[in-house]
């Protein structure tokens, strides 16, 4: 198993565990929001499952403030320290360099091909638009595999079907190694690699910073993943 498969595979297993943990943990978060029945009238009769908060509460019933609660906790407390972190996560990567290895100018896959990534950027995707701006298909596959070997040996080994794949490289790398256009590079080459489970060859000078979040990474965006299922599950009772 190559570096490329190996991490792959990791990074899989591992957001599955994290994301069961959190999953697990949830309930527990939504007892410590639940209003108190303290002073209630009908505590001692009370037929309500007092564990659910996905069901609609009688309007006299204290508990009709829960799931008010719970969106408000995950909306605003929860997602905003997320979102603290993720920036926290990103402003770390300015304490590492770029190596110019320039594997991330010789090699870029999409599920798009080139027509359809002109057609996206033409109707407003930004991403599309800087991408197609600079990079351009591989004329063919042997050419992808020299500029990464691992990556394409680990789409082989892992996809029923390497040709929804389409490789690019960009037409500003000059022979030497150098960017023609460094100093007006676009955004999506000074953000690169935006997040850490970005697969990172093992030149790249951003590994030990992949390395160092990749764990905390995992963690917030199943965090995200969770609360919006629950916000969505909650709005919708
Ligand atoms: S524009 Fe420059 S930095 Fe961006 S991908 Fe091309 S060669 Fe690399
Ligand atoms: S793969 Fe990493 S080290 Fe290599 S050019 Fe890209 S950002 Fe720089």
């Amino acid at each position: 198993m190559n570096d490329v498969n190996f991490d792959i595979l990791n990074t899989k297993k591992l957001y599955r565990k994290i994301f069961n943990n959190i999953l697990n943990s949830m309930p527990m978060l939504f007892e410590k929001l639940r209003p108190s029945c303290k002073n209630c009238k009908k505590i001692n009769s009370c037929k309500i499952n007092r564990t659910n908060p996905f069901q609609n509460f009688d309007k006299n019933c204290k508990l009709k403030f829960w799931r008010h609660n719970i969106i408000n906790a995950l909306e605003n407390d929860l997602s905003k320290d997320i979102l603290y972190k993720l920036k926290e996560i990103e402003n770390d990567k300015d304490s590492f360099i770029c190596n110019r290895c320039t594997i991330c100018c010789r090699f870029a896959t999409s599920e798009y091909d080139y027509k359809k990534l002109k057609e996206k950027a033409q109707n407003g995707d930004n991403f599309a638009k800087q991408f197609v701006s600079i990079f351009i298909p591989y004329d063919n596959i042997d050419e992808a595999v020299k500029a990464y070997p691992d990556y394409v040996k680990m789409l082989k080994e892992n996809l029923n079907d390497i040709n929804n794949i389409y490789f690019y490289h960009c037409k500003k790398l000059k022979e030497n190694g150098l960017c023609s256009d460094y100093e007006n590079r676009l955004q999506i080459c000074r953000d690169f690699p935006n997040n850490p489970f970005v697969l990172l060859p093992k030149s790249c000078g951003y590994k030990e910073w992949k390395k160092n979040h990749h764990i905390e990474a995992l963690l917030l965006h199943a965090t995200i993943e969770i609360i919006e299922f629950y916000i969505n599950k909650l709005k919708n009772v």
